[in-house]
């Protein structure tokens, strides 16, 4: 049976004990730490993503006409988010990493504000993707969003690579295939890891949200910080039902932590 909190102090006591006893911690982050920073997570009604839905691959890939509405919802996404930027979430992570507590970021998120925040890239493993940037799925060159933006508006056309391949933003749509390598390094730092800290996710997403229960069959404790109930509640060793900003606000800073 988990230990369900909803106190702020007593999540930020419990968290700092279990953080103190723990040797080898791995976060898994999901849309929720970034709704702090002014990005919509799913499970919202009324956002900017219910307005410009994400186009599945297969859609994508099918038409031109799709490719150009999917770029057209991408920069109107953007342009909705102009200004983001991490949140005390990301900090309170950045922090944990720098002190050697943390040894591993996986998320879901596509927005790269963990990197933003400070952590360093390699222990950052991106299941979804990275929405800040573009790639050919023909030869792999990345593709900076200004230019395809530029180009996309200049022709009216979907931009097409110089080898002809399609651009698409480097992000994991649904429908296409995990990447390969961030599955192998996110099943690595998962049973590397005595704690996983499944913070801002529903944890319905699959194969994402496998990767805490795998932690969670490997042995490791399992503590959810969400401010709803998610799907793997059952599975918990301890569930901090709080903002994330709010719990996580004493690890933003190296002076608290000692
Ligand atoms: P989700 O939207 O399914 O769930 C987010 C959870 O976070 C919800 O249960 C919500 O109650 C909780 N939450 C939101 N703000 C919170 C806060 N401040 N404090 C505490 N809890 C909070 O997100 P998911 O599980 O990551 O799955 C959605 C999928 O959509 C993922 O695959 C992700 O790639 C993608 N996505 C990414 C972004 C992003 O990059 N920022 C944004 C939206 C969706």
């Amino acid at each position: 049976m988990a230990i369900i909190l909803t106190s702020v102090e007593e999540g930020r006591a419990e968290l700092l004990r279990r953080i103190g006893d723990a040797r080898h911690i791995a976060a898994f982050t999901g849309a929720g730490i970034s709704t702090e920073s002014g990005i919509p997570d799913f499970r919202s009604k009324n956002t900017a993503w219910t307005r410009n839905p994400p186009i599945p691959f297969n859609e994508f890939m099918a038409s031109e006409t799709t490719r150009m509405e999917s770029w057209r919802r991408k920069f109107a996404m953007d342009d909705s988010m102009k200004d983001v930027a991490p949140n005390i979430g990301h900090y309170a992570i950045a922090r944990l990493v720098a002190d050697d507590r943390i040894h591993a970021v996986i998320t879901q998120n596509i927005d790269g504000l963990h990197e933003a925040s400070g952590v360093p890239f390699d222990k950052i493993i991106e299941l979804h993707g990275n929405g800040t940037y573009a790639k050919c799925l023909g030869c792999g060159v990345r593709h900076e969003l200004s230019a395809v933006r530029r180009k996309f508006e200049a022709s009216n056309r979907a931009p097409t690579c110089l080898c002809g391949g399609v651009i698409k933003t480097a992000t994991i749509a649904f429908g296409q295939s995990m990447p390969e390598k961030e599955m192998q390094r996110a099943h690595a730092a998962t049973l590397q890891c005595d704690l996983m800290l499944a913070i801002g996710s529903s944890l319905v997403v699959y194969p994402a949200a496998g990767f805490p229960v795998l932690a969670k069959e490997n042995g490791a404790d399992l503590i959810i910080i969400n401010r709803e109930e998610t799907a793997l509640d059952s599975i918990a060793d301890v569930i901090i039902r709080a903002g994330i900003g709010e719990v996580l606000e004493p690890f933003a800073q190296r002076d608290r932590l000692n």
